[in-house]
């Protein structure tokens, strides 16, 4: 029988014969045990799920991706996104008004960013792909992975599957990347070491943008919303993309998980069904006996939260939830410095790692609208702040909240070293005003269900076997004093390949 409404992407899917390499709701198909239309559900599309389910296809594994957000395919018009100057429902994600992009989690004592639509953070984020440096690796991760091991193999494939490159000198030197140059020189006087990183930018997009050839996007600051002229190389163009081309994976957009729970010696996934507005359409469930969580360090720790304490899953640790940090991140504010020429998504960071307690990249980014009548210089701070963070279970909502105790004094001393680094750009800086830095709103939540911890070193959760956890809730709170994308991408192609190894074990 069937309860559920058949979209007309599941319905092309189904005339090109790749449903049948799903997992199909079982509202709508009945599910033979012996014979699992996919193997492997994963919850998310992201880096983490991107990688996992292309590892999986390559060993021809089917794997079906449910993805609570949109697609977002770049259009010759270049009109996929909003902008920030012009936002409207395709900027944010709001449930029951909107399926936007860009999430804002709201928590106590802090806000978080996130991507929201098939890509995950890649839609939405500013692209520096960073790999730390050793101590400060250690700093974040003690020994919960071997630092050789991962930049010997893992954040070199990292790089080659997303597709690195730093700004090149003939953007660099574009009018529409003085804002990088000001940066930078302001930087180098302040003392600080200035970098170009690598970024998931394809830079000859950029280059017709500024050339006139196509409608700028990058090149004016779009970012946070997407990239309309395609110069942002985001996952559902690259690495799931390739793993859609197997015919092994499907990706079922706008499948919003809102239950997992063990069910035997299987896992059913509840998925409401979102119309384009995030209204639940229907509701449908999935089984499978392989479960991967890669939807994000909030979005995974929500429901594994949940599920642990509501007995779903009556065998996860109980330290589901804890150990979860912003990366030190602190949005950081200098005003007094003309906001022209801020093209991105981002271009130079600035490095003060070992001259203070509190090691920090900062990256300079566009925030694509003027910001008082244009008077702005805008970085993210990036460093390593104790993950004391925990997301929590209240029962009489039947809903997790988010928690970062800011105040404490761990973390209040970090806020206060940054301030120490902006202090050096501010005397260097003639007639700009002291630059501020605010630790309330992260961009690259990490934690919630940490390695080593809530599973093995593989991502593996012992205690149910056949779930595992791939994505940025592994980790515990930073990644070195940098962005955590590249990395979270290369812990999930290593815990892909654990899986991959059980499956065909
Ligand atoms: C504004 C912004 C700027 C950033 N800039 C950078 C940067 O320059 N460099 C860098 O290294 N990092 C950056 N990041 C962080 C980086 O993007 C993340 O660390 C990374 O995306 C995490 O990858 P992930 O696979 O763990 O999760 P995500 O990429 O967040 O993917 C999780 C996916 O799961 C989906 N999902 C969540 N819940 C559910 C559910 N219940 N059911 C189905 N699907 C669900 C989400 O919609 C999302 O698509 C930025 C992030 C933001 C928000």
């Amino acid at each position: 029988m069937r309860t559920t409404k058949t979209t007309r992407r599941e319905v092309l899917l189904a005339a090109t014969g790749a449903m049948a390499a799903a997992a199909l709701p079982i509202a709508r198909a009945p599910m033979s045990r012996a014979q699992p239309s996919a193997d492997v559900v994963v919850i998310g599309s992201g880096y983490a799920g991107a990688v996992t389910a292309l590892r999986l296809a390559q060993k021809g594994i089917s794997c079906t991706v449910l993805e609570r957000g949109r697609r977002w395919p770049i259009t010759a018009a270049g009109d996929t996104f909003a902008s920030a100057v012009d936002p409207d429902t395709r900027a944010l994600w709001l449930p029951g008004v909107a399926t936007g992009v860009l999430e804002v989690v709201t928590g106590s004592g802090i806000n978080c960013f996130a991507g929201a639509g098939v890509g995950g953070g890649s839609l939405v984020n500013y692209t520096v792909m960073m790999t730390p440096e050793e101590d400060l690796f250690r700093a974040s991760f003690d020994d919960r992975l071997d630092y050789d091991e991962m930049v010997d193999r893992w954040y070199p494939r990292a790089r080659e599957l997303i597709g690195c490159s730093p700004i090149p000198d003939d953007v660099l030197a574009a009018d529409q990347y003085s804002a990088a140059r000001a940066f930078d020189e302001l930087s180098q006087r302040a003392g600080l070491q200035v970098r170009r990183v690598p970024m998931a930018t394809d830079w000859d997009v950029v280059r017709e943008e500024i050339s006139g050839r196509i409608r700028p996007s990058a090149t004016v600051g779009d970012c946070i919303l997407g990239v309309n002229s395609g110069a942002k190389l985001s996952v559902d163009r690259t690495i799931l993309a390739a793993a859609e081309a197997t015919g092994l994976v499907t990706v079922l957009a706008l499948h919003s998980v809102t239950d997992v729970r063990v069910d035997g010696d299987r896992y059913t996934l509840t998925c409401a069904v979102l119309d384009a507005a995030g209204r639940t359409r229907s509701t449908t469930e999935f089984h499978s006996s392989t479960v991967v969580f890669a939807a994000g360090s909030v979005g995974t720790s929500k429901l594994l939260v949940r599920a642990g304490a509501r007995g779903d899953l009556p065998r996860l640790s109980t330290e589901v939830g804890r150990s979860w940090g912003s990366s030190g991140d602190h949005v950081t504010v200098r005003l007094g410095r003309t906001a022209d020429g801020q093209g991105g998504p981002a271009h130079i960071v600035a490095l003060d790692w070992h001259s203070g307690p509190t090691p920090t990249t900062l990256l300079n980014f566009p925030l694509g609208v003027p910001v008082l009548g244009g008077l702005s210089q805008n970085a993210l701070a990036v460093s390593i702040a104790p993950p004391l963070g925990s997301l929590v279970y209240d029962a009489a909502i039947d809903a997790v909240e988010l928690r970062w105790p800011a105040e404490v004094p761990e973390i209040a001393r970090v806020t206060k070293d940054i301030g120490t680094i902006l202090a050096k750009l501010d005397s260097v800086s003639s007639g700009s005003a002291p630059a501020l830095a605010l630790p309330a709103v992260t961009s690259h939540p990490l934690g919630g269900a940490v390695l080593g911890t809530v599973t093995d070193s593989y991502g593996r959760i012992d205690a149910h076997p056949g779930l595992y956890v791939v994505d940025s809730s592994l980790i515990p709170g930073s990644t070195g004093a940098v962005p955590p994308a590249l990395t979270v991408t290369a812990l999930a192609d290593r815990c892909a390949s654990a899986l991959v190894a059980d499956l065909t074990r």
